[in-house]
């Protein structure tokens, strides 16, 4: 039962969820590794909502094998499985790593992976297939985290002392395929060398033709993450991203590689800042067609100004997402009111407060919370317009509000892995869907408005 108190704070159990669990977010991380089978180490459930989630969202197929525990293993241990889930994923996959992650069962079980792994690598002598444990306790924390959590360890697996190298290292938190592949190319164009992980570009978003593989050819090469140790720098966009689980504060303190730790780059300032640390890098000016794009943006935010300020945004999701998508809001004059995340630790209220623009209302900020808190903060903040996944839906349903979708799950629309907002140019893809949000409401319903108002006039 859920209790909620005056300041919008959820003080008992979630209802209907604004995250999703752990190790789903572990099972993205290791579909952008090249070569990568994913075993979910727990019951059968577990793994058949991830590839669900993951099938409906991507509308690619998602392997993810299963240890498949039941009853009798929960009481006597998952081991027995473990190995034969193991030689099944090798024997099926042929796979050249493989991602385990654990799930709320066994970590409440408190089974030992590492030496269970290391017992079967040493019975079966096994050569060439990298395995690679993260323990993601669902119970404790949301996909987010787990997301960086098998970032991490996949990183801390690899990376070696190396010779250095004039190339950047590259993390990203959990965006779009789409997203990735835009951040590739304004890299591209300053001719610099990169390793970005984890790609999941092309595993999660695979161009139609030739014959299903059951590893989908794309993903971060192993190699090349053992190399992130020599890059210049690190560019990683985690600025909600706890330090415990950086991937890229651990290569700064285990080699030393300098760390630029930035927001998406979505919004005018948020590329800004990523543009201009590319072009520090890589000692190049920043090329025609982005400043070309840059202006593009800033014609469009003029287009869209005076409508924005009726704007009365939610915006929900993923930190590192709804803090860039709130500095776009607000830089385009739409103070967002109600801002919600269902992870815990995305310090968004100390990262935002500073720079949204002072409103005549008070901006609600809600972490570790669930959609009837935010229904409620929606209503107290007469909130007009939402951003964020397909959980928000009800929103529209029940009041009307439509929901701009972006992030993930987006299971009840097509097309969630190809919405791109990242860079300038789309930037402007969103902004043009925002404000045609707000246009769309406002001339579908002012002729209501007359009416009313006529009403209450006295006419008719
Ligand atoms: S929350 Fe726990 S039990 Fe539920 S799917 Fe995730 S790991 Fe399995």
């Amino acid at each position: 039962m859920e209790v909620m108190t005056s300041d919008h704070q959820v003080r008992s159990v979630n209802e209907d969820q604004c995250q999703m669990c752990m190790p789903l977010g572990g099972v993205i991380a290791f579909k952008g590794i090249e070569e990568t089978m994913v075993l979910i180490h727990g019951s059968q459930g577990c793994s058949t909502y991830m590839r669900l989630s993951n099938v409906e969202h991507y509308h690619e197929p998602v392997d993810i094998a299963s240890t498949a525990l039941n009853e009798k293993q929960t009481i006597h241990g998952g081991e027995a499985n473990l190995r034969k889930a193991l030689d099944n994923v090798i024997r099926v996959y042929n796979p050249s790593v493989i991602g385990i992650l654990t799930t709320c069962l066994t970590e409440t079980m408190g089974e030992d992976l590492d030496l269970m792994i290391s017992a079967y690598k040493h019975d079966r002598n096994l050569q060439g297939v990298d395995i690679i444990p993260v323990p993601t306790p669902s119970y404790s924390a949301s996909h987010t985290e787990g997301f960086w959590s098998a970032t991490r360890r996949i990183i801390e697996h690899y990376a070696r002392a190396t010779a250095e190298t004039s190339g950047i290292n590259i993390i990203i938190p959990h965006i779009s395929p789409a997203d990735i592949r835009e951040i590739k190319r304004i890299i591209d164009l300053f001719g610099i060398e990169y390793t970005l992980i984890p790609d999941y570009s092309m595993t999660m978003d695979r161009p139609f033709g030739g014959n299903y593989q059951k590893i989908p050819p794309g993903g971060t090469v192993p190699a090349d993450i053992a190399r992130m140790p020599g890059a210049q720098a690190t560019i990683q966009f985690g600025l909600t991203c706890p330090e415990q689980l950086s991937p890229g504060e651990f290569l700064r303190r285990k080699y030393n590689v300098p760390l630029f730790s930035l927001p998406l780059p979505i919004g005018l300032k948020n590329t800004d800042r990523f543009i201009s640390v590319l072009s520090e890098l890589s000692g190049r000016p920043v090329p025609e067609v982005l400043l070309l794009e840059r202006g593009w943006l800033l014609d469009g935010m003029a287009d869209a100004h005076k409508y924005n300020a009726e704007g009365r945004p939610l915006i929900y999701g993923e930190p590192e997402l709804v803090y860039a998508l709130c500095t776009l809001c607000a830089e385009n004059g739409a103070t967002p009111l109600v801002v919600a995340s269902g992870t815990k630790t995305g310090n968004l209220e100390t990262l935002l407060s500073p720079i949204l623009p002072d409103a005549c209302e008070k901006t609600i900020f809600l972490e570790g919370t669930d959609f009837a808190a935010i229904d409620q903060a929606v209503e107290d903040q007469r909130v007009n317009v939402a951003v964020g996944h397909s959980g928000g839906r009800f929103l529209t349903e029940r009041r009307g509000i439509p929901v701009l979708r972006i992030g993930f799950p987006i299971h009840d629309r097509i097309g969630g892995q190809r919405i791109r907002s990242a860079g300038y140019a789309g930037t402007l893809s969103f902004l043009d869907r925002f404000t045609n949000a707000l246009l769309e409401m406002k001339y579908g319903s002012y002729r209501q408005h007359c009416l009313e108002e006529t009403r209450g006039k006295g006419g008719y």
